[in-house]
């Protein structure tokens, strides 16, 4: 069995497959021994649980997952891990690597057919140049999830587990705090990395929640007004909305006032309940 804490070990295996790092993909594989099973340890919370995870590389998580849980399918889309893969996995027989693209996978049939009615966690070193795009993918398809355990890059953390309210909440803290309950974890320096990435990362939680803690009349409706609200940082609500709001400036200073907020507002400035209860009441006024 391949050794995978150990750095010299994850480079010789690398440079027997003749593996070369490509940066389009993300590709930075973590050295740093103490990192994985902590991850680990804090997505598998019990022996029953499969994993999904997003990016095996050489296997360090992986690894890690597959003492802990009952199955882990990962799916990775450089095929040139294959080989990499093939050796360092070879002594698990509850690990299933699959090639692909994970943005082109059906997620739902892949978690109901590989896990049946297993508790489900998806734990990940994610490629930092689609990290939003994946959580977002997860969260939005409401698949049956315990917790999503990822590691990204710090400020996408900090923007993603941004409480509501706060000067660096986002769309997508707002949606991520819809479908969760997001917490940061521990942080990783950039030196825990091959090759060192310019930023630290930190590892984020996000426990799914099984409904969101308000009611929209309409999501998809509610996230294009979150999506607006956010447009243009530096403007008022009022002016960032106009666009989809179907009302008037005037009218919509009148139903701000109505919620007690004031017609000044800016988007950081409110809570998701407020963010709701203005989507709502436009959607009953029109
Ligand atoms: N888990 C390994 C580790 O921690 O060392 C590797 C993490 S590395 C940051 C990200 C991994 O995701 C790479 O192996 C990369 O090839 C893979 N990857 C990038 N884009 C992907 C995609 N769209 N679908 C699946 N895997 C992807």
């Amino acid at each position: 069995m391949t050794d995978l804490a150990n750095y010299s070990n994850i480079r010789a295996v690398l440079e027997r497959n003749g593996f070369n790092f490509k940066k389009s993909l993300g590709q930075n594989f973590l050295i740093n021994p103490t990192v994985c099973p902590r991850m680990a340890d804090a997505a598998v919370k019990s022996c029953d649980f499969g994993v999904l995870e997003i990016g095996p590389g050489v296997g360090v998580l992986t690894a890690e997952l597959a003492q802990r849980a009952s199955k882990v399918v990962s799916i990775e889309i450089d095929r040139r891990l294959q080989p990499v893969l093939a050796e360092t996995m070879a002594d698990y027989d509850n690990v299933k690597i699959i090639f692909d693209d994970f943005m082109r996978l059906d997620a739902a049939a892949l978690i109901s057919n590989e896990f049946g009615g297993m508790p489900v966690a998806v734990c990940a070193n994610l490629p930092y140049y689609i990290t939003s795009p994946i959580i977002m993918r997860l969260l939005e398809s409401r698949l049956p999830i315990d917790n999503i355990t990822v590691m990204v890059q710090k400020e996408a953390a900090d923007r993603l587990c941004a409480a509501p309210g706060t000067r660096q909440c986002g769309a997508v803290s707002v949606a991520v705090g819809y479908y969760s309950q997001p917490k940061v974890l521990f942080q990783v320096s950039r030196g825990s990395f091959m090759p060192p990435p310019n930023v630290d990362s930190s590892v984020i939680q996000l426990s799914v929640l099984g409904r969101p803690p308000v009611k929209v009349s309409d999501e998809k409706g509610f996230f294009t007004f979150i999506r607006a609200s956010f447009s243009t940082r530096r403007k008022t609500l009022s002016n960032a909305v106009g666009g989809v709001i179907g009302c008037s400036k005037a009218e919509f200073a009148e139903l701000l006032g109505s919620l007690g907020i004031p017609s000044q507002v800016r988007a950081e400035q409110l809570t998701l309940e407020q963010f709701a209860a203005i989507y709502n009441r436009l959607n009953e006024e029109k």
